[in-house]
């Protein structure tokens, strides 16, 4: 049966490589794919070079396999070279045992299917994940380890505690820090100079990786951006390679045996994440790891366009921990409280500010677009579950849930109530502050602390000017100049009286009285994702009907059925990934 060049040009990466001028072939035979001259070939592709891609890359590599990552930033790491670098492997691993810590594959299993674990939200971080898949984790949890100690990572010497960690199983402290050592740090673009052996990060984890994969041979090629997956028919037979595009240039590059998907998660997509919150509106751009990289759901797009599935919906749409945060710092566009960009960043440029940083939040008020306060400022949101946060924990037992302190999202929830105009998103929040509150906090409240270029600083003489000088993309209705005098007046009352009458702050310190006036951007950041692509075991990415697609792997946050926290799933699955593309019979392509 043949098909004809109509039906070829449903397959997006046909149409892809047609648009890119090297389809030769007007129709072909089922089965075969459609002829396509290579900018580059390799038997196994790797997209994305965070914490899936670079461990796929060097085990499939050290498996005999010729190996290219594309990464689309003009630098490695992903999110994952952001990080705080706390990566939570148990099961059983050296650490563990050399500080007396009793943990094995299935105690972890047990711990991550655990139904009756809740968040103090009353969120079940581990009810809906795919079995399958923590299975395969638990079993791999240990290999990976190794791996990553083999390949230059350097573990904090101390003994694994819960620091960092978020969802990931409460029976035994599983976390384990990397050290920074003496590579550079993309938030400073320096080293961390005097701490190097106990300084926790991200760069400690990439950095050795990233220079192991180029010395095992691995290939590496920025700024190449993935567009779409080749599969021989739209939606059948085996992916073999995919389209790309490196400085507006097509590229198409060739997959003898797979591809393998870490491009990480949806974040930083607006209508892609409203799939799971319709909450999540463009206001939301303080992503956590950008500017580095973006998470723009590359993978998710590219996998679903040639059948896959998405899988696991829940554990994005439930609130888990630091998922959504409350920001850390103000003023700037991304105010992730455990990542401040530096001047010497290499992309400062793009950061544009440092933000400043709150020790207190009693020197500010936390007003919504229409000047309201919404919220006990001091209150933070609630902790993510792990090792501790359940006194006692009794596996599997429903008692858990009444062992938990109830405590709901709080600062999130009510920043992203809104204003009752009929959008979905909160809008924006300014921390509105006074010329004596800078001083409290010793901050200097020019660039490049803040950015009042782009609109998410502005300072005045008078809290009615500052309110009229709000003007940014986000800010879709004037906030009214009198709405805002109106609280801070209420609130400079509570000052006096010590007591906060609308929302409890215990007691409110400081009157707002003395100008300049201060309004910061403190709207909540948005950190991960928990939900993507169908995988199985062996990291293989399944369609809409329960099949493998043959050749297409995917990890980390670009895949779904795993609610947990950062690195580990991703490692973990990257390295699974990487053995099995390994495994694959070349095609032929
Ligand atoms: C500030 C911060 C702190 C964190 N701290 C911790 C921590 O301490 N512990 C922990 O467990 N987790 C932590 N995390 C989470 C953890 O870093 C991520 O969950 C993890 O890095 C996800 O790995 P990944 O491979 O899925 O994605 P990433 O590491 O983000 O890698 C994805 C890569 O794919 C690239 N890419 C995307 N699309 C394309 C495309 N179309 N073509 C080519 N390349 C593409 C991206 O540019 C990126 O380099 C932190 C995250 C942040 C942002």
């Amino acid at each position: 049966m043949t098909i004809s060049r109509r039906d070829m040009l449903k397959t997006t990466g046909a149409a892809a490589a047609l648009s890119a001028g090297v389809l030769t072939e007007p129709a072909l035979a089922q089965g075969e794919p459609p002829p396509v001259k290579w900018t580059h070939q390799a038997d196994v592709v790797v997209v994305g070079s965070g914490a899936t891609g670079i461990p796929a890359a060097i085990v499939a590599r050290e498996a005999g396999c010729s190996v290219i990552i594309i990464e689309t930033q003009p630098h490695i790491g992903g999110h994952a070279i952001c990080s705080g670098g706390n990566v939570p492997l148990g099961g059983g691993t050296s650490r563990q045992k050399k500080y007396g810590i009793v943990d094995s594959p299935d105690l972890l299993f047990r711990d991550l299917t655990d139904w009756s674990v809740v968040e103090p939200n009353g969120f079940p971080d581990y009810r809906y994940n795919d079995r399958e898949l923590i299975r395969a984790f638990a079993d791999h949890n240990v290999a990976a380890f190794d791996f990553l100690v083999a390949h230059g990572v350097v573990f904090i010497d101390r003994p694994p505690d819960a620091r960092g960690g978020n969802s990931v199983g409460n029976s035994v402290p599983r976390e384990n820090h990397c050290a920074v050592m003496d590579w550079p740090m993309v938030q400073t673009g320096a080293p961390a100079e005097g701490m190097r052996k106990t300084t926790s990060s991200g760069n400690g984890l990439m950095r050795p990786l990233a220079a192991a994969a180029r010395r095992a041979g691995v290939q590496m090629l920025l700024e190449h951006r993935m567009t779409h997956l080749f599969r021989e028919r739209p939606f059948a037979g085996r992916v073999y390679g995919i389209a790309a595009e490196f400085r507006g240039a097509p590229v198409t590059i060739g997959a003898r045996k797979a591809v393998i998907l870490g491009t990480g998660g949806s974040s930083s997509n607006v209508n892609f994440r409203r799939m799971f919150n319709p909450q999540l509106t463009e206001e939301y751009c303080g992503i956590a790891g950008q500017p580095w990289s973006d998470q723009d759901a590359s993978g998710e797009r590219a996998g679903l366009a040639v059948g896959a599935s998405l899988w696991g919906l829940y554990n994005q749409t439930g609130e888990f921990g630091y998922n959504i945060t409350k920001p850390g710092t103000i003023g700037s566009q991304y105010g992730y409280r455990n990542l401040q960009w530096m001047p010497g960043s290499p992309v400062f440029d793009k950061a544009r500010a440092t933000g400043l940083k709150v020790a207190n939040w009693q020197n500010l008020i936390l007003v919504n677009m229409i000047g309201s306060r919404f919220y006990d400022e001091t209150a933070g949101q609630y902790p993510a579950n792990d090792y501790h946060s359940i006194e006692p924990y009794i596996q599997d037992s429903y008692l858990n849930a009444k062992h938990n302190q109830w405590n709901p999202s709080l600062f999130l929830d009510a920043a992203m109530a809104g204003i009752g105009d009929g959008h979905n998103g909160g809008g924006p929040i300014w921390a509105i502050f006074d010329a004596d509150a800078a001083a409290r906090e010793q901050w200097d409240p020019k660039p490049p602390h803040v950015d009042g270029e782009h609109g998410f600083f502005f300072a005045a003489g008078s809290l009615a000017e500052l309110a009229s000088r709000i003007e940014m993309k986000y800010q879709r209705v004037k906030m009214p100049p009198e709405a805002l005098e109106a609280t801070v007046t209420r609130y400079n009352g509570f000052v006096e009286t010590g007591v906060d009458a609308d929302f409890g702050k215990p007691k409110p310190l400081y009157p707002v009285t003395k100008p300049p006036f201060y309004a910061a951007w403190a709207t909540p950041v948005l950190h991960d994702t928990r939900a993507g692509l169908r995988i199985n075991a062996k990291g293989q990415v399944i369609d809409m009907a329960g099949e493998i697609i043959s050749g297409l792997y995917a990890g980390g946050e670009c895949a779904g059925g795993f609610s947990q926290h950062g690195l580990a799933r991703a490692i973990c699955q990257g390295y699974i990934a990487g053995r099995n593309a390994a495994r694959e019979i070349p095609h032929r392509a």
